[in-house]
């Protein structure tokens, strides 16, 4: 089968063949339609140092994901050929005090697909059944190629109360402007979204920000004045990774606010701990999505009529990934989707 994989430790992501396959006992086949480029992508494409120290020269890549049923393990209960299916891209061990308590997201022995294991940038990918998650007919191929970036979103955005409440989300890379749309969806009153990128601002704006920030060009303390807001944001979605955006998050807090860290620094990251100390701030990490609380809510939140449409900026054909991986490491885009069927 057709597979795209990181053949070579250099830049790059090349075509190839392999077998199809094996399913296991417990695992389902899933024949793929649609796939979209996640940012981890873009790291193993650029070969970082990451990139080098956590993924075998070899493997196929690729996590976000829709497809169909295509096979079934003997021992697997509740999945029929032909249904349609995206999936959670950590596996968990199954046997660590957290997954045996129902925390699977907490799992310390989870395994990336596409990463660890072979991914979804296939014709056929083979998960375990329980990371399957069957999706209802509301949700497109296109939003369901995406379920796992905004599960990154949703779990973030839905960590906190949100209603009435002014939220700060600093990047508005992809899942920067999903935790926007969900913000605005739950009932956020104002959704300030900083990035450098104006391309993104502007669809982050078409998402559901109320104010964009280019932090380059303007500061939080004009936007809050601007706002009327005297006292500082309730809740901060940090989602960009960069220290200077999450020290100035921290600044702009109002006492007692909560913030989710979603963003991965690419190393050390000093900030000033007065500010949360003396706050009383709550910080929360948060890695992956709930497993399966969060697929449950993003169904939930499309079927009550969350738009994530504008976000899918570009869809190709899979023969054009290398247009797609180009357009993605530019900046100038939403989500990249590559279609398998095509
Ligand atoms: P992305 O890289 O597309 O988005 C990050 C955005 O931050 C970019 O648009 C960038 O322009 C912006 N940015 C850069 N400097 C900034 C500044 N000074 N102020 C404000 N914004 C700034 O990434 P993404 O795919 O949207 O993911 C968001 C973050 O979450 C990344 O750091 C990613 O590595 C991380 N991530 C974490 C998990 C997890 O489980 N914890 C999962 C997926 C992604
Ligand atoms: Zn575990």
């Amino acid at each position: 089968m057709k597979v795209l994989a990181k053949l070579k430790p250099e830049q790059g992501i090349w075509m190839s063949e392999a077998d199809k396959p094996e399913v296991g006992y417990n695992d389902i086949l899933i024949k793929i339609k649609k796939t979209a480029i996640c940012g981890t992508d873009v790291h193993i494409y650029n070969w970082d140092e990451w990139s080098q120290n956590t993924v075998p020269v070899g493997m196929t890549v690729g996590h976000e994901y829709v497809g169909v049923v295509a096979a079934i393990g003997e021992g697997v209960r509740g999945f029929e050929i032909g249904d349609r299916v995206s999936g959670e891209g950590h596996i968990t061990c199954g046997h660590c005090r957290n997954c045996r308590a129902g925390r699977r997201h907490l799992c310390r022995n989870t395994m990336g697909v596409g990463v660890n294991r072979p991914g979804a940038f296939a014709e056929f990918l083979s998960i375990p059944a329980d990371n399957a998650f069957k999706l209802p007919d509301e949700v497109t191929d296109d939003m369901a190629a995406i379920f796992d970036p905004f599960g990154n979103a949703v779990h973030t955005a839905l960590s906190f109360d949100l209603v009435g409440e002014d939220v700060l989300i600093t990047g508005a890379g992809p899942i920067g402007m999903m935790a926007a749309a969900v913000a605005k969806h739950a009932g956020a009153r104002h959704i300030v979204i900083t990035d450098i990128n104006d391309y993104r601002l502007k669809l982050a704006k078409e998402m559901g920000a109320t104010r964009t920030v280019n932090s380059k060009q303007e500061n939080l303390n004009d936007i809050m004045n601007e706002l009327g807001m005297s006292e500082g944001f309730d809740v901060g979605l940090e989602m960009s990774g960069v220290a200077v955006a999450f020290n100035d998050m921290l600044k702009a807090m109002n006492h007692g606010g909560k913030v989710a860290l979603l963003g991965i620094p690419p190393g050390d990251m000093a900030i000033d701990w007065n500010q949360v100390i003396f706050k009383g701030l709550v910080i929360k990490g948060i890695y992956g999505r709930e497993m399966f609380e969060t697929w449950y809510k993003m169904a939930a939140l499309i079927q009550s009529g969350l738009d994530l449409t504008p976000m899918i900026t570009h869809s190709l054909p899979i023969d054009e990934f290398q247009q797609g991986f180009d357009i993605m490491r530019s900046g100038k885009s939403g989500k990249v989707i590559l279609d398998w069927e095509a």
